[in-house]
């Protein structure tokens, strides 16, 4: 395993050559070309070695370290489970980061899905400039609003009505209040591995990097916050049968991911979502997806217009922020409507629809309207899948992986997968040794097993075919 600090011989060069294809659904205002000559590098790379070192990286954590809890301001950025310490980034553009060193990746990562368009995106830019001459929070209605909160209603099948807030956790957090005040009951069904938020409720078998850095729950969380949380694991039919019989009356809502993103890339079983509308219906109680990570990534509507199952309610996030902080939750009018002012159920926000959040959303949902652009995202991220898999099987290795859209994961094991179980039975010492293989050859993966993978508009097929070019390396040497 390489080690931080040490040179290594770069496959990626500083030069914007990386972003030719004309078959990328964007604008022309948004030429990568243009983009990626005004990344400004922090280090002058000498070229003639193409040598890299991770040196600046290496200081600047552990200074870090001594600043923040564990170096970082979210967990799973810490490396704790590829080994080796984090890059810091310096800046992003399209589908490339840079990091302080001067190195460049391919980036699988986008923000942790945002980046749907691409890391940086001019028309993006340009609009933020514009709504930020006019102020960057008003604490007080803005058009905007108006604006994104249309757009989502007429994206999104379930959502007649929609608050927002400032991330996903919150986003959780309000969904969870209102399925519980509209229904007049307390428990909820969450399934092993699918995370909704860091809010203690839901911190009960939670993946993402509660699952990566194997912490069950979390100290600090009472255990009167996750009584009323009851778990099964995912794509379960007849566990979610016996929660119900067992509850009779008591459960307000069942909250899941619809495709799972927290514990890797977990599809559900064809007959998944529909049972758990059907029993959620019966019972008088709400399905709630959790599109935090699934909204208009595996289609504009979402996995609801993509699985054609409309839930009751449905929280948002990471896509319709545009990279900004932001969250949202939604659904009928009638459970809507229970939202203070217009009803009894408390929830706020400082900067909730704050102007700059609302115009990257905009913008970024704008772009996604263009034709083609699900399609496109569906096949390159088909192909990287499809090329690494492959790549893997031929060095001898257990792997599977899947993908829907521009969402996609692989597991070292054979799989299927369908449930955080299975996920767990990977390689994870070998996802590690291929993670910190990838990085050294310009690759840019989530790091950690358990986490999904997002490809966005800005890659190009030569990202693809150079990603795949480098799995078939690092697989032989593993
Ligand atoms: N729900 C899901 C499905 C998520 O993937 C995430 C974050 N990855 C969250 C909720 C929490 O969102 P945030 O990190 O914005 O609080």
């Amino acid at each position: 395993m390489a080690g931080i600090g040490l040179c290594w011989p770069s496959k990626l060069t500083n030069k914007p050559t990386l972003m030719s294809s004309s078959s990328v659904p964007r604008s022309s205002s948004s030429s990568p070309r243009c983009c990626l000559s005004s990344v400004k590098m922090t280090v002058s790379v000498d070229d003639k070695k193409k040598t890299f070192t991770l040196k600046k990286s290496e200081e600047a954590f552990n200074a870090a370290k001594e600043l923040m809890p564990g170096g970082v301001n979210s967990p799973v950025r810490a490396f704790k489970s590829v080994g080796g310490q984090p890059i810091i980034i310096d800046s992003v553009k399209g589908s490339h980061m840079f990091d302080i060193d001067g190195n460049e990746y391919i980036d699988y990562v986008g923000s942790w899905g945002p980046a749907i368009i691409g890391h940086a995106d001019d028309e993006v830019l340009a609009a933020l400039a514009e709504t930020m001459k006019k102020g960057t929070s008003f604490g007080a209605p803005c058009l905007l609003e108006n604006v994104l909160a249309k757009m989502v209603i007429e994206a999104v099948p379930s959502i007649e009505m929609v608050r927002f807030v400032n991330s996903g956790t919150e986003a959780c957090m309000g969904v969870l209040r209102l399925a519980r005040a509209f229904t007049g009951k307390t428990k909820i069904v969450k399934f092993e591995g699918c995370y909704h938020g860091h809010a203690d409720p839901f911190l009960v078998k939670a993946g993402s990097g509660v699952a990566t850095l194997g912490l069950p729950d979390s100290p600090g969380v009472p255990k009167s916050a996750t009584s009323d949380t009851l778990t099964s694991p995912y794509n379960d039919i007849a566990t979610v049968e016996s929660l119900f019989s067992a509850h009779k009356g008591e459960i307000a809502a069942v909250i899941l991911e619809p495709v799972v993103g927290n514990s890797g890339f977990i599809t559900p079983k064809p007959e998944f979502l529909s049972f758990l509308q059907k029993i959620t219906k019966e019972n008088d109680a709400l399905l709630i997806f959790d599109e935090v990570m699934t909204g208009f990534r595996l289609a504009y509507g979402g996995a609801q217009e993509y699985y054609g199952i409309t839930p009751d309610l449905t929280t948002l996030g990471k896509i319709i922020g545009g990279g900004l902080p932001v969250g949202a939750y939604g659904g009928r009018r009638e459970i809507m409507e229970m939202v203070a002012p217009a009803g009894p159920m408390y929830q706020a926000g400082t900067l909730s629809g704050n102007p700059l959040a609302m115009t990257a959303g905009i913008h970024t949902l704008k772009r996604l309207q263009g034709s083609g652009t699900y399609e496109y995202l569906d096949k390159i991220t088909g192909q990287l899948v499809e090329g690494i898999v492959n790549a893997g099987k031929k060095a001898g290795h257990a792997i599977c992986g899947g993908h829907i859209s521009g969402m996609f994961g692989f597991f070292f094991t054979d799989g299927p997968v369908y449930s955080f179980e299975d996920a767990k039975k990977s390689d994870t010492a070998k996802f590690a040794k291929f993670y910190r293989g990838m990085l050294e050859e310009g690759v840019y993966f989530a790091p950690s097993q358990f986490e999904a993978g997002f490809t966005g508009l800005a890659h190009t097929q030569e990202d693809i075919q150079r990603t795949i070019d480098a799995a078939e390396k690092v697989l032989k040497q593993l």
